[in-house]
């Protein structure tokens, strides 16, 4: 299988198709949320100027995320296909990483974007609800995801609660920001022919289906 950089805005699904390459075509989950989270908690001195700049609410500089992701590449198992989950964020991310991925050899690879209106992603995201009781997640907008009963948990017969901590403003804000931010990096894998965009709307198996298709090899 080809090594996948998977781009996404928020509530497109990106978590529930990499979950699936996990299972079911030993793709190795590179996030760099992950990669962030246990370099703070090895507590190595990247680890704290990390957690330093986090908790002040800052963002983490190209460099510091270059430095994480040339580590974690150098290491890789190299008879798994990999996903990259969070990276690159930035032109120069993505040009460093080009540079990262021929100094470890690694050629097969694309870009899958996965494509959702913000309408549809706040319909997700406001669907979605959880037992306090048992913690099973719903999504009230979707058929498959629905409880049996309005807003009641299967398994407990407790009432649903609401999972998001967004309202629809902050989401819209977060959904609009991060395709600002991404449309510089979709265009610069558009030019060199290898992104591929899928409709992250449409039936799931279908979707698993499409994406399996791109990523196998030729
Ligand atoms: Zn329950």
């Amino acid at each position: 299988m080809k090594n996948i950089i998977f781009i996404a805005p928020p509530a497109a699904g990106k978590g529930t198709v990499s979950d699936f390459l996990v299972s079911n075509y030993n793709y190795e989950h590179i996030s760099t949320g992950d990669l962030l989270r246990e370099e703070i908690k090895s507590g190595s001195s990247l680890g704290k100027e990390i957690d330093n700049i986090i908790s002040k609410g800052g963002l983490v500089s190209d460099e510091f995320m270059i430095k994480l992701m040339e580590e974690k590449l150098a290491k890789l198992d190299k008879n798994k296909a990999f996903i990259l989950d969070g990276f690159p964020r930035t032109i120069k991310q993505a040009e460093k990483l080009d540079e990262m991925l021929i100094t470890n050899k690694v050629t097969n690879n694309i870009v899958i974007y996965l494509d959702i209106s913000l309408d549809d992603a706040l319909g997700r995201v406001m669907g979605r609800v959880i037992c306090p009781k048992c913690k099973r997640s719903y999504n009230l907008t979707n058929e498959k995801l629905k409880p049996i009963k309005d807003n009641i948990c299967d398994n407990c017969g407790v009432e649903l609660e609401k999972r998001s901590d967004d309202t629809e403003e902050t989401f819209k804000v977060r959904f609009d920001s991060y395709l600002e931010n991404t449309r510089p990096i979709l265009d610069y894998y558009k030019d060199k022919g290898i992104l591929k965009w899928v409709d992250a709307t449409m039936n799931i198996d279908n979707m698993f289906q499409i994406i399996v298709n791109e990523a196998k090899n030729d």
